[in-house]
């Protein structure tokens, strides 16, 4: 064989083992958003809590809180966006271009700490289309609407030295102008990088939503084209916190925020209403709930201030099987409710719950209408 036909060959060979690994590759890199099935859909991005922990931790290298929905199989709304949500979405192959609709159940950073992320990436993600498809200007004018809880007016403590009219937690639209507003936001440099990068015109609106609890009022925030959502007030102590139902051709999808899910008010008196988890998740077909306690502690001093923010694994049972749901989610994963699963499946299970209970895992997929 000639010199220079050896060399063919030799490259020959080298590029055909290059064509099988990137086959190979392919076949082994089966995405999340190949998940993605039928007209309602649900991508889990963050099933964990708020400490970071590996497997070696205890942990299983969970996200923060954050979902994303899918509609007609295109994702259209962002349920919280915690820390490590972005990754999530890396790695899901999801594109959010057309995202239009985020729901903040709370201002905590466990559920919010990813937001500039996610609307940074919303925006380059229409600047790669539209330079691809050169459908720039105008690109993406639609605005992204936020929704979340108005603040509730509870101040800081007086051992704070906080000025008296400061309040623990801004209002969703206080929160999203002071990111994003053109005279005052803290990343309005946005407002120019949108329409530099041919990805449109940065553009907004904020919702805030009354998060009462000590009695049921559901406010329908949005009622388009078959989808509905829905959001009311759940008890998360100090926190104003919100639950979102959201419907769409027949199916339901509940995410509790976090929440204690408590029957008394903050003083222990009893509420008529019982709560709000049962109604918000009434019949629902997946309910994802706040399982950061792992044990039903007891109400005791040393765990009060847990107690008071999240819900004991026989309350989630309770909620469940009042409400009637089709599958429990159980997410918000901590290191001590990642050992109790099992355990936390039985004393659900006690309370009289028999519909399908899942430990979420970040980037599974859950199709309602396939
Ligand atoms: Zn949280
Ligand atoms: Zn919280």
């Amino acid at each position: 064989m000639l010199k220079k036909q050896k060399k063919m060959m030799k490259l020959f060979s080298a590029l055909a083992s290059c064509l099988i690994l990137s086959n190979t590759a392919q076949a082994a890199n089966k995405l999340a958003i190949d998940d993605i099935d039928g007209d309602f859909s649900l991508m889990v991005l963050g099933s964990g809590g708020p400490a970071a922990l590996s497997d070696r931790d205890g942990g299983s290298g969970r996200a923060n809180s954050s979902y994303l929905i899918f509609v007609e199989g295109k994702p259209k709304i962002l349920l919280d966006a915690g820390g490590g949500s972005y990754k999530n979405l890396a790695e899901s192959g999801a594109n959010i271009k057309d995202l239009d609709i985020i729901l903040l159940t709370h201002l905590h950073l466990d559920h919010t700490g990813d937001l500039p992320s996610m609307i940074k990436t919303l925006y380059f993600q229409n600047s790669i289309y539209n330079i691809t498809y050169q459908t720039f200007p105008p690109g993406r004018t639609l605005p992204f609407r936020v929704f979340g809880p108005a603040t509730n007016g509870i101040p800081f403590p007086d051992a704070f030295g906080a000025a008296p009219s400061t309040t623990q937690y801004s209002s969703t639209s206080t929160y999203i102008d002071g990111q994003y507003d053109l005279n005052n936001g803290q990343e309005r440099y946005l407002n120019v990088f949108a329409r530099a990068t041919s990805a449109g015109t940065l553009n907004y609106e904020t919702t805030d939503i009354m998060p009462v609890w000590t009695s049921y009022n559901p406010q329908t925030i949005l009622d388009e084209d078959g989808l509905v959502i829905k959001a009311v007030g759940v008890n998360h102590g100090p926190v104003p916190n919100l639950a979102y139902r959201i419907e769409y051709k027949g199916k339901s999808i509940v995410f509790s925020g976090d929440t204690s899910s408590r029957k008394v008010d903050l003083a222990g008196n009893p509420l008529e209403n019982g709560g709000n988890m049962v109604s918000i998740s009434e019949d629902a077909d997946i309910l994802i709930y706040d399982a950061g306690l792992g044990v039903d502690i007891p109400p005791s001093p040393e765990y009060e201030f847990f107690y008071k923010l999240h819900t004991t694994p026989s309350r989630i049972g309770e909620v469940a099987a009042a409400a009637d749901v089709e599958i429990l989610m159980l997410s918000h994963i901590t290191l001590q409710s990642e050992n109790e699963i099992p355990n936390m499946k039985a004393l659900i299970e006690n309370q009289g719950f028999t519909g399908d209970i899942e430990a979420t895992q970040d980037l599974k997929v859950y199709n309602l209408l396939d």
